[in-house]
């Protein structure tokens, strides 16, 4: 989904606006824009608000900011919904067989000198996704119709395409715009009841371009962002990593020494250089047992057959 051009509001609009506004705005001081919520189609998590949910998601969303590219800390770039309606496109028919309409938001947001990067992305035509969360109590399956039941989302079941519905939404959260390149293919980043679907922190459409992609690879400020916070994170667990393995070693030159004395530490070293984790913690176990075969084991001194052994007449005296 995506923002749309526009400008000063009409005099209909600043009223609205001043509804929410917290001093007496003028028409030279707010930019007000279109952004396109959600819609009733299937998307790629196999989900799709029914066009009753759409309805009710209008009011919920009025009156909700809207944040840029994730920057939840500068509350100044925050646009916020003045009008919210379903807006029906009669020439495009949905997977359910329904006409197409899509929650159009009416946002504003005050002429700053922080908010003059959003207004200016919004101008150039560059796309701004919008990515929503809200909170629904009804989801079902579209092949059975029932809200637990064993269809898989994304699976086709006689040929039949199974989705979710989701319906009578409860509440609306903020939400986000993501500037991404004008060229990029359509798609809808967004999340319901808060829950982003991530893999290492980085949004799964993000790795599905880099592992797929060909040639050159454009990414927005926000995904380059997410990226260099996956590596980090990636960069940690691999320490995490360096480190058991490093342990491990340890284990298998120690246990080694007993179990093998002739292969020596600086071979055992080398030799575990070359083997994979699983097989580093396989040879530790064994080198582990072996060692404790070898070593002398401690007398047992209380035990019955140590009893016996004392009793056996041949040492009696
Ligand atoms: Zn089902």
């Amino acid at each position: 989904m995506e923002t749309e051009r526009s400008g000063a509001p009409t005099k209909a609009q600043l009223e609205k606006i001043n509804a929410f506004a917290r001093r007496e705005m003028k028409a030279e001081e707010v930019y007000v824009f279109r952004a396109a919520l959600c819609d009733n189609e299937v998307d790629r998590d196999f989900e799709c608000f029914s066009r009753d949910a759409l309805e009710k998601l209008a009011p919920l969303f009025v009156g909700k900011t809207g944040i840029l590219d994730h920057e939840r800390t500068s509350r100044g770039q925050a646009a916020r919904v003045f009008a919210a309606r379903v807006e029906e496109d009669g020439t495009k028919t949905t997977a359910r067989g329904e006409p197409y309409a899509r929650l159009i938001a009416e946002c504003y947001v005050a002429r700053t000198a922080e908010t003059a990067p959003l207004i200016a992305s919004i101008e150039s035509g560059i796309r701004k996704e919008v990515s929503v969360g809200c909170a629904v109590a009804k989801r079902t399956c579209s092949v059975c119709g029932k809200a637990t039941c064993d269809h898989v989302r994304g699976r086709r079941y006689g040929g039949e395409l199974c989705f979710h519905i989701l319906d009578e939404p409860t509440d609306a959260y903020e939400f986000s715009f993501v500037a991404v390149p004008a060229q990029r293919a359509a798609g809808v980043v967004k999340g319901f009841s808060g829950a982003r679907k991530e893999e290492n922190g980085l949004q799964q459409d993000v790795m599905k371009r880099l592992e797929t992609g060909t040639g050159g690879l454009t990414l927005s400020e926000a995904e380059a962002r997410e990226l260099r916070g996956a590596v980090k994170r990636l960069r940690e667990r691999a320490e995490d990593g360096d480190r058991y393995r490093e342990a491990l070693a340890e284990r298998i030159r120690r246990a080694g020494a007993v179990a093998q004395p002739e292969l020596g530490r600086e071979l055992l070293s080398a030799i575990v250089k070359g083997l994979s984790v699983r097989e580093m913690e396989e040879l530790a176990e064994s080198f582990t047992k072996a060692a404790e075969r070898k070593i002398p084991v401690q007398p047992q001194l209380f035990t019955e057959k140590n009893a016996e052994t004392q009793a056996d007449p041949a040492f009696r005296i």
